[in-house]
């Protein structure tokens, strides 16, 4: 009998067990666990209302490796899907070698005290899972994720080389808060305060953060937004495994309402990562702030507007210079209708299970750790479609970016 094991019931492990549930086929019996398990009931019982599908629920502390390898050795899943937070992957990496089990996730590990996004934890498990003969799929959500395919896909379909990667994201979306965060807001928040990077000729560039942006007009009457460039966990593995890359750089939309808020939070502390002491116990500011703020998984109901995220990438053809853009556009509402959700949830909670389906039908079985990019686009592409987050491509497109 099939079966996955996904830990993490937030915003994202939300919309990978309703995924899963509608792909029943390929994935068998179905197990939530999460750290606090009457969220994971919660979830069951709306995907039985209207999937009329039954999932497991579990209560597990992903931090905890002997209580994970017991949850695995009790319910025997052939792969854990990871959508917890970036500081458990290591330690569900850990179990998953003990259990025997194929492992993925969709954020890379960060320790709790330093802001790093890098993959040198988790490239350091190569050799065990390929000699483990598991799989590990590292950074399956939109981005990274998708925008990693679509990378893939543009250098395998369009280009004898890729010179220049511009990943482009935009939420025009709207949920009437003056101030929330689409996803964990501590994960969030990190990502965004952290010192810019850009891949330049071999090797990453600093800016301070927020410093550098530009208008960008999106495709199919989304709109124009003001995008920023950030550092992206994706710029690593991208650079590494597309050496011709001259140029690699992430962009994401904020609104002056976003960005203002976000100065007077830091100016006054709130989004500092170390503990300092109050009223004789020790408080991490972000994490406070985190309590305050709406919980993302809320947002579905009240969030209007489109998404748009995609590649814009350059580089030759036989001989002549070209540029291609590979795009999603969805819908938050039509994805509350379709899930319960918003679209940051679902854009990243449909990759996860897509790269799920990949490993479960062996079509991106294979020992060692990888990054999505280093595995064939072509079938991940087709599912995107299939489940979803339908593509477009469009081949020296009239705009560019003037950075
Ligand atoms: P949420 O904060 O909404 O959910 C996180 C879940 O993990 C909660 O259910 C939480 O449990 C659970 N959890 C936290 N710590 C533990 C633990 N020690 N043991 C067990 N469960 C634990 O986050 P999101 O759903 O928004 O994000 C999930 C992941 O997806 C994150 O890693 C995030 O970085 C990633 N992400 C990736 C994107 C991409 O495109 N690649 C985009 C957006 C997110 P509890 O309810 O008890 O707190």
């Amino acid at each position: 009998m099939k079966k996955v094991l996904i830990i993490g019931a937030g915003g994202v492990g939300r919309v990978v067990a309703f995924k899963c549930a509608q792909n029943a086929e390929v994935f068998g019996e179905i197990i939530l666990a999460s750290r606090t398990e009457s969220k994971c009931i919660e979830i069951a019982n709306e995907i039985e209302k209207s999937l009329q599908k039954t999932i497991k629920t579990a209560a597990v502390d992903a931090d905890n490796v002997p209580a994970l390898v017991a949850l695995l050795n009790q319910t025997k899943p052939e792969l854990v899907i990871n959508v917890a937070l970036p500081y458990q992957d290591l330690t569900i990496m850990d179990a998953c070698l003990e259990a025997g089990v194929h492992y993925m996730d969709t954020a890379n590990y960060e320790p709790l005290d330093t802001a790093k996004f890098e993959y040198k934890w988790q490239w350091a498990y190569q050799e065990k899972f390929e000699k483990a003969g598991l799989t590990a799929l590292l950074g399956s959500g939109f981005d990274p994720g998708a925008t990693n395919v679509f990378t893939a896909y543009a250098a395998k379909h369009y280009f004898d080389e890729i010179h220049t990667l511009d990943i482009i994201d935009v939420n025009g979306g709207d949920h009437g808060y003056p101030f929330a965060t689409n996803f964990n807001p501590e994960i969030n928040i990190r990502e965004v305060t952290a010192t810019c990077r850009h891949w330049e000729d071999g090797e990453f560039v600093e800016s301070p953060a927020l410093s550098t942006s530009q208008s960008f007009t999106c495709p199919e009457e989304v709109g124009t937004y003001d995008i920023y460039r950030m550092y992206h966990e994706e710029l690593e593995s991208l650079g590494k495994h597309f050496p011709s890359l001259k140029k690699a750089q992430f962009w994401m939309s904020f609104s002056q309402n976003y960005l203002k808020h976000l100065e007077v939070l830091g100016n006054v502390g709130m989004t500092g990562i170390e503990a300092i002491e109050f009223e004789g116990q020790k408080i991490v500011p972000i994490q406070f702030l985190k309590a305050l703020l709406p919980d993302p998984s809320t947002l579905g109901p009240r969030t209007k507007g489109k998404t748009c995220i995609g590649c814009l990438v350059t580089g030759i053809k036989d001989g002549v210079e070209k540029t291609v853009y590979v795009y999603n556009i969805k819908d938050h509402q039509d994805c509350y209708q379709e899930v319960g959700s918003q679209a940051i949830s679902y854009t990243t909670g449909v990759p996860a299970m897509i790269g799920a389906k990949m490993i479960m039908s062996g079509k991106w079985k294979k020992p060692g750790v990888w990054n999505i990019e280093q595995l064939d686009p072509d079938p991940f592409m087709d599912e995107l479609n299939e489940q979803g987050l339908p593509w477009q491509v469009i081949e020296n497109p009239n705009f560019n970016l003037v950075k």
